[in-house]
């Protein structure tokens, strides 16, 4: 276990980031994170980078002051250098945060907390658990770990951190979550947040074009390998039609991935010319992280991404390929 006070001591600028595309539990641990280094380091310049979160989380504390991601649009050349005494990478690795990654050459330490079994670890201090649910899980340890006595928690960080719980848990629900996992979100609810309301706003309210995209992709989707694969995908096209971007695609795997005598669900969306982001759920009987890390991606055993290229039918045909070698 690490500790994040004595690893932050002396520290004047102090950046934390997560994955580009930042989910909910990437968000949740960053802001964390944030939260409590801001509170217990007061001297310190303490900044959330991060490529910008989709809306409903702006009810995090925090959020509106993120400094946002601008590498993916203009190059490494158009980053501002920032020279962090420490830098913290949450829910990722160093390569996958976009500017981060940029920052991390430069920072003085590294600190890398992650629960991605494909995560080999970035930097000298790492804590690195595949079995924890969430990053956000993880970020709480490492605060109890510096501040035993929670003289720092209030119910903005307990928030915070149940959010990014409910959203790698799929509201408690996936295999990831274990006793600890319900012991702590019990511990933070004590706290006393709207977490009934959280959890409608950020993780189940949809839009109307979000709904339209889930139902087009639902009736589009194709089932395979005897009706044990289901894809589904959305091309560039669509997208500009509807004025949708990749935020407007969360929870439609996951509503493949439930139809019945599915093992493992797909869902790509159109990133450039024959490029694809490819999201992979399975129900447990397929290692999706596995066909992941092939096609140099990475993740969980029963959710997993990468980027692809081709067309729709050549990425179906090599994912096939390789979630067939454990079928
Ligand atoms: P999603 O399908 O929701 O984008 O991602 C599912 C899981 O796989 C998440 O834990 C996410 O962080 C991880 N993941 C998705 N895409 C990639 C990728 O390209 N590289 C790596 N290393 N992990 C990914
Ligand atoms: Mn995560």
């Amino acid at each position: 276990m690490i500790n994040i006070l004595e690893i932050c001591k002396g520290a004047k600028k102090i950046g934390i980031t997560g994955h580009i595309r930042p989910d909910g539990d990437c968000v949740g641990s960053v802001m964390a994170m944030w939260q409590f280094l801001t509170k217990a380091l007061p001297g310190a310049d303490v900044e959330a980078v991060l490529q910008k979160p989709s809306p409903v989380f702006e009810c995090i504390k925090g959020v509106t002051k993120i400094l946002e991601d601008v590498s993916m649009e203009q190059g490494e050349a158009a980053m501002p250098q920032r020279n962090y005494d420490v830098l913290i990478i949450c829910d990722s690795i160093a390569e996958r945060t976009g500017m981060g990654a940029h920052y991390a050459k430069t920072a003085g330490r590294i600190v890398n907390i992650d629960h991605h079994i494909s995560n080999t670890g970035s930097g000298e201090y790492t804590y690195i658990v595949p079995e924890a649910s969430s990053a956000s899980e993880l970020v709480y340890h490492v605060i109890h770990e510096a501040d035993p006595e929670g003289d720092y928690m209030d119910a903005e960080l307990a928030k915070t951190i149940y959010m990014g719980i409910v959203h790698d848990t799929g509201v408690f629900q996936y295999s990831n979550t274990s006793p600890q996992t319900l012991c702590l979100a019990a511990k933070l609810v004590e706290y006393g947040f709207d977490f009934s309301k959280l959890i409608d706003e950020t993780f189940y309210e949809k839009t109307y074009v979000q709904n339209q995209i889930l139902g087009r992709a639902l009736l589009e989707s194709i089932r395979f390998m005897d009706g044990k694969c289901i894809v589904s995908g959305i091309d560039r096209q669509t997208m500009a039609f509807y004025g949708a971007t990749s935020r407007d695609f969360e929870g439609i795997v996951n509503q493949l991935r439930i139809t019945k005598g599915v093992e493992v669900a797909i869902f790509m969306y159109e990133t450039d010319t024959l490029q694809y982001k490819v999201s992979l759920r399975s129900k447990g009987g397929v290692d999706v992280s596995k066909v992941a890390v092939f096609f140099g991606g990475g993740g969980h055993v029963r959710a997993a991404g990468c980027n692809m290229t081709g067309t729709f039918h050549d990425v179906v045909n090599n994912l096939s390929e390789q979630i067939g070698l454990q079928l």
